[in-house]
């Protein structure tokens, strides 16, 4: 599959058009200083945009300019990076209007990469039409933070107002190195407590326990935490307000301070690349020397936290410009970590030269407890993959099956004791019809029955016998019987009301049985591999009625070779839904296991 990766910065944008089976880029395209800067890289050779210097004009033009280039080539899907997807996205979604607008949303958190990733989408679904677009965002591995990382100390009524709390970022390569730091040491990731360290232009730490992210340095926006190339990382709060005061600065002037004259740029004085600053150090300059002693000095003092919140260490690996680049710094910061269980070895830590052919390089003493990795991350790469998921699951839903939905009107299964009662000795239930299900049918027979209000006479009796007795009923039957009725799963009648029975030949008193029957699809087991479910799963399905769209959560999955697929609601929930047997659904959703549902009925 190619998938086209878009990631639109503020004043960059990154192309790259990826084949997923051979993990590598097949169009590139960079451009940046934009929109000002006119020269465009397109597989290393140079365009000249001779349009009008505005920003969507320029991302149509490098959009058509890779489109020319794909030739035959045909891409399936367009995966975006978007920076911050709030509390509302932990995986990557589709776009649609509902995604866009949420996005759009979220630009107070993220006020110079949300609008760029939206007009990257825009641009997108202008120049492709026809393409699914993908989200994929940096927020999304970070949702797994437990409340006590996620939340600031500062008044609730006002973190709640505006969501002040801490969302993390540089998801997307952290859950990629991670994953290939893990496959790297042959482990499954949820047995490693890993430190991952992206060192670029931005950077962060993340502490990923078992898959899952933890804690990370970046918060609330992409500000906090370690030193970064032109941003501050951690400041005393105090400063701002200091500053403010001082200069008369507005929140603005305070802002581009600490965004883009802070960190190695503001440290140094002369700029934010850190090989000119490790240059500059050797040849003696005082503030290039203390900009690389604060960087590192806040990256292992982090190291530290981190790893007495995960109660220990075993992998740490370095990753993205500087990571994967200086053997210098990696070695500054794991000095003086040996009581941590982290040994670098120099020799490996120098030699080590990532490549297209070498991307991940273990760089740890053999006797190192923790293993010290340099890996390449790949954030094109990973949202290339993540696309290529959704596309696929996509792809599969078009071609799933719909749902046909069958009312069910209240009814009656029986024990053989039962009808032994009510019909008399052995008297052999007779068929009046077929139901869907094969094997099972409505009886001619009926019985009254008789709660502690009102009867209802004539209930249907379905076959074949059962070994528990157990009447279904909908709310509004409850009501009028009087019988307080849980929702239940078939078959589950711990703690359920009795009811009286009349047949024929004499009545019998329920102790327990009556339930609302928890709405259900039944499906063979080739349906469920289909659908991705399994038995006891709690789905939603959606009715896609063009006047009256609606969709029934809280759906049982019931999976039996005995099973036809058909998904079973009440009379009152047909009623309500204006649902005729013979409508399909659509599977929305898989949720939680029955277990969970059964403690929130
Ligand atoms: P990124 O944002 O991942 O592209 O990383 C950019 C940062 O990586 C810049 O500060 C570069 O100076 C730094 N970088 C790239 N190569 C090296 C290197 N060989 N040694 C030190 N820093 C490097």
């Amino acid at each position: 599959m190619y998938i086209l990766t878009v990631n639109c910065g503020s004043s960059s944008l990154k192309l790259d058009v990826i084949d997923t089976q051979t993990q590598q880029s097949v169009t590139e395209l960079k451009a940046e200083r934009l929109p000002e800067e006119r020269d465009i890289t397109l597989n290393g050779k140079t365009l000249t945009y001779s349009g009008e210097l505005l920003f969507p004009y320029i991302l149509t033009f490098c959009l058509e300019a890779v489109k020319k280039d794909l030739a035959d080539k045909t891409i399936s899907g367009i995966g975006h990076r978007v920076v911050h997807g709030g509390d509302k996205y932990y995986q990557p979604v589709l776009i649609d209007e509902q995604v866009a607008k949420t996005i759009e949303d979220l630009i107070d958190l993220a006020p110079l990469h949300n609008p760029a990733n939206l007009s990257g989408i825009k641009a997108a679904q202008q120049v492709f039409p026809n393409l699914p677009n993908i989200a994929v965002f940096d927020t999304a591995f970070h949702q797994t933070l437990p409340s006590r990382a996620k939340h600031y100390a500062i008044d609730k009524e006002i973190s709640k107002k505006y969501n002040i709390k801490r969302y993390g970022f540089h998801g997307t390569s952290h859950q990629y190195v991670a994953q290939k730091a893990a496959d790297f040491l042959q482990q499954d990731i949820k047995n490693l407590r890993i430190l991952s360290c992206h060192l670029g232009n931005g950077a962060s730490i993340c502490a990923i326990e078992f898959g899952r992210s933890i804690e990370v340095s970046l918060g609330m926006t992409t500000m906090e935490g370690l030193v970064m190339g032109t941003r501050s990382g951690d400041v005393d709060p105090g400063i701002v307000t200091f500053l403010q005061q001082k200069e008369n600065w507005t929140y603005e002037q305070v802002e581009t301070f600490l965004n883009k004259k802070s960190g190695l740029a503001g440290m140094s004085g002369f700029g934010n690349d850190m090989r000119d600053i490790l240059q500059q150090a050797e040849n003696g300059n005082e503030d290039a020397r203390l900009a690389i002693q604060v960087f590192t000095h806040r990256l292992t003092k982090y190291i530290g936290a981190y790893a007495a919140v995960m109660s220990g260490v075993d992998v740490l690996l370095f990753t993205a410009g500087i990571g994967e680049n200086s053997p210098e710094i990696r070695n500054r910061v794991c000095r003086g970590l040996e009581f941590l269980g982290i040994m670098l070895d120099d020799d490996k830590n120098k030699s080590a030269k990532l490549s297209d052919e070498l991307d991940v390089a273990n760089i740890s003493d053999e006797n190192s407890r923790v293993k010290i990795l340099a890996i390449r991350t790949d954030e094109q790469l990973a949202i290339a993959l993540e696309a290529q998921k959704i596309i696929e699951e996509k792809n599969k839903v078009n071609c799933i099956p719909k749902i046909p939905i069958a009312i069910s009107a209240r009814h009656i299964h029986l024990t053989r004791e039962t009808v032994d009662v009510l019909f008399g000795k052995d008297y052999e239930l007779t068929e009046y019809k077929p139901l869907s299900q094969p094997g099972q049918y409505a009886a001619n027979e009926t019985v009254n029955i008789v709660g502690k209000k009102n009867k209802i006479e004539n209930v249907r009796i379905l076959g074949p016998l059962r070994p528990k007795d157990q009447v279904e009923i909908s709310k509004t039957d409850e009501f009028f019987l009087g019988v307080d009725a849980p929702i239940r799963e078939s078959g589950h009648l711990d703690g359920t009301p009795g009811i009286t029975l009349i047949g024929p030949k004499g009545t019998v008193i329920l102790k327990e049985g009556v339930i609302i029957a928890l709405r259900h699809i039944h499906m063979h087991p080739s349906d469920a591999e289909l659908f991705g479910v399994k038995d006891h799963d709690i789905v939603s399905v959606e009715v896609d009625d063009e006047d009256r769209p609606l969709t029934f959560k809280n759906v049982v999955i019931r999976v039996s070779d005995k099973f036809k697929l058909e998904m079973h609601i009440d009379t009152d929930e047909g009623n309500a839904a204006e649902i005729k047997s013979g409508e399909e659904g659509v599977l929305m959703s898989c949720k939680q296991s029955v277990s969970l549902l059964a403690k929130n009925v």
